[in-house]
């Protein structure tokens, strides 16, 4: 039985993560679904959606009780943005500016007055979420931006393992990812497809899923991905803990096998007061998946940013990293760290 002080959760997106993240919340106490979304239509129940009967489902058009929309999030935050305290983000970002122009409609054309996190990835979705600082502070809606598994639970260790260190030489994320089918994660997988050679967003936003499924079969389902264009980076520079360009992110995903291909590891490399260059190394059971990195994560940030909204009235956008201990390293790219306003 659950605590009568559930926060009300509504999931934009009921693909792989948004479905994950209802499964998860069935699990964790302090939470309950109220509402999913996807681009068919959302779902309400004030008592807690039907997991069960939800999980199968396509598309959320075929559930008795949907409300069929083009526009989904809108409808759904117009009638019930004052009954929800916080909110996943689910969402495909592509184009990358796509997460941020939702942010922005929920802050001007609702009435929506909670916490928000998201699990973006790239670096520049990250910026463009951080430019509308102003825009969701003036709305009282505090937002962590970058609070998934990479970005957020990955660099958010990076943040807490570097301060051993009198100054940090590199940080470096790799991630290994199984999934067993890739049409149950296809904007994670599209996402990825972007940081292939010879790939760009135009190009994979163009592409069918039949190209998709085509390239995947040219590779035996196999995505090897370096250096990527991840916001760990900005985040972590942002932070104090070191430059952008000593952070590299990379990974192997697997789309036709549910285990990982290799083992995710965090390495954070450094100086020691004694001059000497050490290394932590964090790695992730292989048993966790990618609905455990990231919901998890997700799910204590938003907890974390209620008791901030609540208590300390705090609002606009913030990233995951920067609830971490902070580090001593000013770059002339590095924004002002009081980002965030009551
Ligand atoms: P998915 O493709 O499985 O599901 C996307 C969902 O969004 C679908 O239900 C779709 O109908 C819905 N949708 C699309 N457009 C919509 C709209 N306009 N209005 C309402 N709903 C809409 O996606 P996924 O693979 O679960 O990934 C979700 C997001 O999570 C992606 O942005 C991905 O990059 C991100 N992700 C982040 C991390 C991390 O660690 N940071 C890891 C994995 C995935």
């Amino acid at each position: 039985m659950k605590a009568a002080t559930e926060l009300r959760l509504a999931i934009l997106g009921a693909g792989g993560l948004g479905k994950g993240m209802m499964q998860r919340v069935e699990q964790t106490p302090g939470f309950k679904t109220v509402a999913l979304v996807d681009s068919t239509g959302y779902v309400w129940d004030e008592d807690g959606v039907d997991c069960a009967a939800l999980l199968p489902l396509k598309s959320l058009n075929s559930y008795p009780n949907a409300i069929g929309s083009h526009q989904a999030i809108l409808d759904l935050f117009t009638v019930h943005a004052d009954d929800i305290d916080v909110v996943f983000v689910a969402l495909p970002n592509l184009p990358v500016d796509f997460i941020p122009s939702i942010a922005e409609q929920l802050a001007e054309k609702t009435t929506f007055k909670g916490v928000i996190v998201d699990a973006l990835k790239r670096s520049r979705a990250v910026e463009l979420m951080l430019a509308l600082h102003d825009v969701l502070a003036q709305n009282h809606i505090l937002y962590i931006t970058g609070a998934g598994a990479t970005p957020g639970f990955l660099s958010t260790v990076a943040a807490v393992a570097a301060q051993s260190f009198v100054s940090v030489d590199h940080i470096d994320i790799r991630f290994g990812v199984g999934i067993a089918n890739w049409e149950a994660y296809r904007a994670t997988i599209r996402e990825d497809f972007i940081h292939l050679p010879g790939f760009d967003a135009d190009r994979v936003a163009a592409m069918s899923d039949a190209d998709i499924e085509a390239e995947l079969n040219q590779r035996n389902g196999l995505i090897e991905l370096v250096n990527m264009e991840h916001a760990d980076d900005i985040m972590l520079e942002r932070a104090g803990i070191c430059r952008r360009d000593q952070v590299t992110v990379g990974g192997l995903v697997d789309t036709r096998n549910a285990a990982k291909p290799i083992q995710t590891t965090v390495t954070i490399t450094g100086k020691t007061v004694a001059g000497q260059t050490a290394s932590h190394v964090l790695t992730l059971d292989n048993a966790t998946t990618m609905v455990d990195n990231v919901c998890g994560p997700a799910l204590g940030f938003l907890r974390q940013g209620v008791e901030l909204h609540h208590t300390q009235a705090l609002s606009g956008v913030l990233t995951s990293v920067d609830l971490m201990p902070k580090g001593h390293v000013t770059t002339s790219t590095a924004p002002n760290r009081q980002t965030v306003s009551a």
